[in-house]
């Protein structure tokens, strides 16, 4: 909302998944002051670096400024006629799973919904997928298979409440910072409360931790199903719980028992100390307010759903789900991952929720959107629809706010696909991202502090992103960009939006349709906002129902599951090792992940000096042993290679570091590094149920560059 009096907009940092309120002012010398909004429940006034430096990425400098083919300006009347024509003609003589889009969690809610129901409804097949398959499709699978649904059932207030606190999977202090400033701060006003860190490397979070577990990567479910295992032999089941709203216990708790049967066999499996394994069981064990926050660790895996099961079932067997102070909590990502989950952005959902695969589902949607068709089967999911692309199946793609040729696994077969494909359309507010390159049409984009939409955090809490800098000229919303590419494919009456207010009444009214199975998102009473109520809309969690008309904090607890049978389901999980393993040639693994004060490819926090400075070069952290068997110096170049690609990187030499693994942070993109690419080393090896890459184990083999 606008603050007339002082000049002040209230917006949302378009980072990470906690989704942090921000406050803009015009200051008269230096453009825009940022500072965190106060009164936002999800930051409470907190920001962190890269929320701080949201200034120094306005301006126009590198933006896309008109409409481009071929790296030719153009009015937007040819370029949206050339992308028209050109899906249209490839739909006519090769069929609709011929085209394709590939979009982002930047994306806001609304842009998402217009994408996803011109993909599905109109054009008929299932092909878009987003880069959030790359960061959370194994919680969404995970929560799915256990809940019948994609909820996240907990709070932020949970970490302040809980008495346990365990982080598997996350470095939250660099990558949600804020949450992780929330942590600490409750740590310290709470002395008794216990933080358990489970990592392979003893990383910023690690700080904080009353008792950090170097687990050997790859091994968390062996974890996870010792802990019920545990769990089982202390008799600390809620059997009140697991017998009234859960299915499947005796086989869960029978695999569990049998791939890890005593504290000994997990600690040898894990390569971790027994006293420490024993100490986070006991913790566990006798702590009823206890929370498991995990992220990329879990889920960028060959077989993350079932590590996400193993979490989930710890808590289901103990009743510790959905009520104050305790449940598991996947991290998102991204600003909108949760969003455009909403809406149905990843391959095999459908709109507000419901399912591709279920004829009821498409039914409703099709009637609802009026549609001429619906897809009726998933679509292909990120990693399988670039082989698609490479193989010339899909013969058109357009990507939406991000940049595959940087993000991607096994990114230069990712590029080679780009180049073979007969239309890119690429729409982004940056001029010169990797992506663009391999671009026909180049379409230019709203970037932040232009855009007038929605997003979902990691606590499901809707939160406003308001304008608050003119836009260049010839920049669109890419709801709009997309609404006028769908009425040149002849669908002008499903697509005649004006404003995203129209649009997030139509999602808002979509959810309401669903039937009671599947109704855990609903935000139906929020479909009548009009324009000015839009506008002020403050933060809220859904579901927001008539019920409950100032949203939902916390959802599962009571045992009210949306499975068919109302139960949750606990999965038996037989840990799986990662799809490659190292070999005399690779004999390390490569861990990859973000740094403090960088985002995604850097294409927009690469443009401030005080971001770049914390970590100026791509580097690769090695701990001492492994450095020393390479004979590699400190600071000394370094180059790394996998069956996949090659690149060279900085020697960074560090005891947090876990012998046999390197960490290569994921950022630096062309232009700012001229040696490779990480994603060009990383596996395109992908968990079968969520199609989640396995970004976090790859063999990789480490040697002097000088010696090359
Ligand atoms: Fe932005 Fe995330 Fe930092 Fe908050 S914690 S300011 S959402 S990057």
């Amino acid at each position: 909302m606008a603050d007339t009096e002082c000049s002040t907009v209230k917006t949302t940092c378009p980072y990470c998944g906690v989704g942090c309120g921000i406050s803009v002012s015009k200051d008269t010398e230096a453009g825009f002051k940022i500072s965190g909004d106060m009164a936002h429940p999800a930051n409470k006034g907190l920001l962190c670096s890269k929320g701080a430096a949201l200034a120094d990425t306005l301006g126009r400098k590198g933006r896309l400024l008109a409409p481009e083919i071929n790296r030719k300006s153009v009015e937007w009347e040819t370029a949206l006629n050339k992308i028209a024509t050109g899906f249209q003609e490839i739909i006519d003589i090769y069929g609709p799973d011929a085209v394709a889009f590939y979009v982002s969690g930047q994306l806001l809610t609304e842009d998402y919904y217009v994408a996803n129901k011109l993909m599905k409804g109109f054009i008929g097949a299932a092909n878009i997928d987003t880069n959030s398959r790359l960061c959370m499709s194994s919680s969404v699978a995970g929560h799915k298979r256990a809940f019948g649904s994609d909820t996240v059932p907990g709070c932020y207030e949970d970490l302040e409440l809980a008495d346990l606190v365990v982080l598997t999977g996350s470095n939250a202090a660099w990558c949600h910072p804020v949450l992780y400033q929330r942590l600490v701060a409750a740590k310290t006003t709470r002395p008794n409360m216990k933080v358990i860190v489970i990592d392979p490397r003893q990383t910023a979070t690690s700080d904080c931790a009353d008792l950090h577990l170097p687990i050997k990567p790859g091994t968390d479910a062996v974890l996870f199903n010792g802990l019920l295992t545990h769990l089982k032999k202390q008799q600390k089941f809620d059997d009140h719980f697991t017998n009234k709203f859960c299915d499947g216990l005796d086989a869960t708790v029978a695999t569990a028992e049998a791939t890890a049967p005593n504290v000994e066999f997990v600690a040898n499996v894990c390569c971790l100390d027994a006293k420490d394994v024993l100490e986070f069981y006991a913790y566990f064990e006798k702590t009823e307010k206890a929370m498991t926050l995990y992220s990329q660790g879990i889920n960028q895996s060959s077989s993350g759903t079932d590590k996400v099961n193993s979490i989930l079932n710890c808590h289901l067997v103990t009743g510790r789900i959905g009520r104050p102070g305790m449940g598991p909590f996947s991290l998102t990502g991204q600003p909108n991952a949760m969003g455009g989950r909403e809406v149905g952005g990843l391959a095999n959902q459908l709109a507000a929720h419901m399912e591709i695969d279920n004829s009821d589902h498409r039914e409703l949607v099709q009637k609802f959107w009026q549609s001429p068709t619906i897809a009726c089967k998933p679509g292909l999911a990120a990693v399988d629809l670039f082989d698609a692309v490479y193989a010339g199946d899909v013969k058109a793609i357009w990507i939406m706010g991000t940049n595959p040729a940087v993000s991607m696994p096994n990114n230069s077969r990712v590029r080679q696909a780009l180049k073979k494909c007969k239309m890119v359309v690429v729409s982004d507010c940056e001029q010169n991202t990797d992506t663009a390159d391999f671009a026909d049409v180049l379409l230019p984009a709203l970037a932040w502090g232009e855009k007038d939409g929605t997003v979902t955090n990691s606590e499901r809490r809707i939160s406003r992103q308001r304008p608050f800098v003119p836009a260049p000229r010839n920049a669109k919303p890419d709801w709009w960009i997309i609404s006028e590419v769908a009425k040149r494919l002849g669908h002008v009456s499903a697509f005649k939006y004006q404003s995203s207010a129209e649009i997030f009444r139509e999602h808002a009214l979509l959810s309401g349709h669903q039937n009671n199975a599947t109704r855990d998102f609903d935000i139906s009473s929020l479909s009548t906002l009009t324009q000015s109520e839009y506008d002020d809309l403050a933060p809220i969690q859904w579901p927001v129902t008539d019920e409950q008309p100032k949203g939902t904090a916390r959802l599962l607890g009571t045992g009210a599951f949306f499975t068919p049978g109302k139960k949750a389901v606990l999965v038996p999980v037989s840990p799986q090792p990662p799809e490659h393993l190292p070999t005399p040639e690779y004999p390390l693994i490569l861990n990859t992940g973000r740094i403090r004060d960088q985002w995604h490819t850097m294409t927009r926090t690469g443009k401030s000096g005080i971001l770049s400075a914390h970590r100026p070069e791509p580097y690769a952290e090695i701990h001492p042993i492994d450095a020393k068997l390479s004979k590699i110096r400190d600071r000394e170049l370094i180059t790394l290679e996998t069956l996949w690609g090659k690149m060279v990187a900085r020697a960074t030499i560090s005891p947090y570091q876990k012998q046999g693994s390197i960490f290569v942070p994921i950022h630096w993109n062309d232009q700012y590094a001229s040696n490779g690419l990480v994603d060009a080393l990383v596996s395109p090896a992908t968990d079968p149920i969520s199609k989640q890459p396995e970004f976090k184990y790859t063999p990789v083999a480490i040697r002097r560059f000088a010696t090359t």
